[in-house]
């Protein structure tokens, strides 16, 4: 996936490969910039100028999603992938109940009369929370938890069997955030479906997540099973951004650690590892040989990072 610039194609999500399973919840982490909701919206190919999916496969049930064509791939989009972004004002239409909004996205989908579509369409607010009386407001009558509540349930009207999260609840406040992804987490349960959560965030992702997988400069550098991650992160990227993260159960601390510098211009990625330049534990081979993905030496084969501290001897795994 590249974005066109002046100076021709910037390639900003570069051979990330992975698996989510029916009904996994997957975490997707990286500082801003990484490209991590670039992977999000490439999904459901809903990447719009001047970004350009210049290769890949995204396989949903064997089907290649980059191959449909545009009627095809409008039928999967909601039906069995849907998107609630960061901010649902953006996902809402400001001059539209809610009512016709949820009503909207069901008759255009499922060959039901207004009145089922209404019923659904309240039944819905009952689901995610705000309750059915209020299917005649107006986004802007609502608040801004209540509208990211709204935008959930459209996202859920179709009961897609995967559900892409783009940091959903980061414009919250954190009383209300830890309300809804309470919720989010337990209507999954409910309804089955997979996630993929982008977020900053890794405590958060820690939490909500079965897995996590971090993304650095367009590159995939890290993916574990959530705790393990967190407890044991092997790339000195991931572990710099769990220093940098506040931990809401350890011990107060006064300061965090950061990272250093900034990533690397991806319009001419250096060669090797493209975290080098920041790295504390660099090696003379960081800077010319990329690493592969391979578990760390004694980690479950669930977890797999691509650093030249671990044995890089065998045959590349993918996350
Ligand atoms: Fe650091 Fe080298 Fe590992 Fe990259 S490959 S994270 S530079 S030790």
């Amino acid at each position: 996936m590249a974005y066109e610039s002046r100076d021709g194609l910037v390639t900003a999500v570069d051979r990330v490969s992975f698996a989510l399973r029916p009904g996994e919840i997957l975490g997707l982490a990286g500082e801003s910039g990484c490209g991590k909701s670039t992977i999000a919206l490439a999904l459901p190919r809903l990447l719009r100028s001047p970004a350009v999916i210049t290769g890949g496969e995204v396989l949903f049930d064997g089907t290649d999603l980059l191959a449909l064509d545009d009627a095809a791939i409008r039928a999967v989009r909601w039906r069995d992938i849907a998107l609630v972004f960061q901010n649902a004002m953006n996902a809402l239409n400001p001059v539209l109940r809610i009512s016709a909004q949820l009503v909207d996205v069901i008759r255009h989908h499922d060959k039901v009369s207004a009145e089922q579509a209404r019923e659904r369409a309240g039944g819905l607010l009952d689901l995610v929370g705000i309750g059915r009386d209020r299917l005649r407001a107006y986004p802007h009558q609502l608040s801004g938890g209540m509208r990211q509540r709204a935008a959930i349930a459209i996202a859920l009207a179709l009961r897609p069997r995967l559900v892409v999260l783009d940091e959903p609840t980061t414009a919250l406040d954190v009383v209300v955030q830890r309300e809804i992804l309470d919720e989010l987490k337990s209507l999954q349960r409910e309804l089955g479906f997979a996630v993929l959560f982008v977020s900053h965030d890794l405590e958060l992702l820690a939490e909500f997540t079965d897995r996590i997988a971090i993304i650095y400069a367009g590159r995939l550098v890290e993916s574990a099973p959530a705790l393990p991650l967190l407890d044991g992160a092997a790339h000195p990227y991931t572990r710099g951004l769990l220093a940098a993260s506040p931990d809401l159960h350890g011990r107060r601390s006064a300061t965090r650690g950061g990272l250093p510098g900034t990533p690397p211009d991806l319009s001419a990625p250096p060669p090797g590892c493209r975290f080098a330049d920041r790295c504390e534990k660099a090696l003379a081979v960081c800077g010319t040989a990329e690493p592969v993905m391979l578990p760390p030496p004694g980690a479950a084969a669930t977890h797999v990072t691509a650093c030249h501290l671990y044995p890089q001897d065998a045959q590349e795994v993918h996350a």
